[in-house]
């Protein structure tokens, strides 16, 4: 039976709710046994964003260091595009990206998350990977000093979003003046859903031989860890409870056993319907831990765990409360 401290040295966490306000993200997370949480710092729907007062902040780093979460991180609101072929909706996206940036800062988190935006089908991967590296360099020279780096998100390739390949990606760090400040967040469905498998011992070892040739593993700051309900190069982005979509399990043994990785945070977006997020959690921490040396291996997956589930639920107070977001 793995140690609550154990499990709290997965670094796993989920993209909790901040209904209710801010601070309950974290309360979220440790009802759930987790350390590490992503938010959003806002209504991510909505261009204008409620002004964060300083009992706001407060009330979150209070609320952090309470329930002993190490690792916090937003993610960004998904009307931002800093690449489209439009100059007004990239200089709108670009004010509200250097706002969120500050956000983040006062709230004293890690990262920001953002997806590579979409130049449109008629501009083409090349102008939408230029525009977003000029975009991201403008973000971080009017926010010089932040300590809230950027993670750029691998895509899935919907549309025409770039940061698709790790070329892509690769290209947008290259071109910004502080690369030091920006670093990726590797989602395993959008990986997957682009074309990289990661479906075998083989298959994941190649992806992750790829990044590191391409991008460096030291990039990967932080990962979404979803399954795809839609297959191998896809381009479609939908996300599977873990084990139950199309990279399965395996997968997800790989990377909760990687060295490599084990002090990057992980966190889960998968569909929050059904109160799916102990079941997840579980799922990955079992995973975890029977990938550890010199522990027993244990059977695990979808028949495993349910026997185990109830017990989960009962650590959990109060339901997750519904997810603001809708992935994919
Ligand atoms: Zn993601
Ligand atoms: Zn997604």
């Amino acid at each position: 039976m793995a140690t609550v401290a154990a499990e709290r040295a997965l670094h796993l966490g989920a993209h909790l709710s901040i209904a209710g306000g801010l601070h309950l993200a974290c309360e979220r997370a440790a009802e759930l046994g987790c350390d590490t949480v992503q938010l959003f710092t806002r209504n991510q729907a909505q261009w204008k964003a409620k002004a964060l007062t300083d009992d706001d902040a407060a009330a979150f780093k209070r609320a952090r260091r309470e329930r002993g979460i190490r690792t916090a991180f937003a993610h960004d609101s998904y009307l931002v595009n800093l690449c489209s072929a439009d100059g007004s909706i990239r200089r709108r996206s670009l004010a509200a990206f250097v706002h969120e940036l500050e956000r983040c800062e006062r709230l004293g988190l890690a990262f920001l998350v953002t997806h590579p935006g979409s130049p449109g089908e008629e501009a083409g991967d090349e102008t939408g990977v230029k525009r977003m590296a000029r975009s991201l360099d403008a973000a971080l020279r009017r926010t010089r000093g932040l300590k809230t780096l950027v993670l750029l998100e691998t895509s899935a390739g919907q549309g025409a979003c770039v940061g698709r390949t790790f070329e892509q990606l690769r290209a947008m760090i290259d071109g910004v003046s502080e690369p030091e400040r920006v670093g990726v967040c590797f989602d395993t469905c959008h990986v997957f859903a682009s074309g990289y498998d990661l479906r075998t011992r083989a298959a994941y070892d190649g992806t992750m031989e790829a990044f590191e040739r391409i991008v460096g593993l030291d990039r990967v700051r932080a990962f979404h860890v979803n399954d795809s309900k839609k297959g191998l190069g896809s381009r479609v982005d939908r996300h599977e409870h873990i084990g139950r979509g199309e990279i399965g399990l395996e997968a997800f043994r790989c990377l909760m056993g990687d060295a490599r990785f084990r002090r990057v945070p992980k966190v889960i977006e998968t569909p929050k319907e059904g109160e799916m997020d102990p079941v997840n959690l579980g799922v990955l921490r079992r995973l975890a831990l029977s990938t550890a040396p010199r522990r027993k291996v244990t059977r695990v997956g979808w028949g495993a765990e349910r026997s185990k589930i109830r017990e989960e639920r009962s650590k959990v107070a109060t339901p997750p409360a519904p997810s603001e977001g809708v992935w994919g």
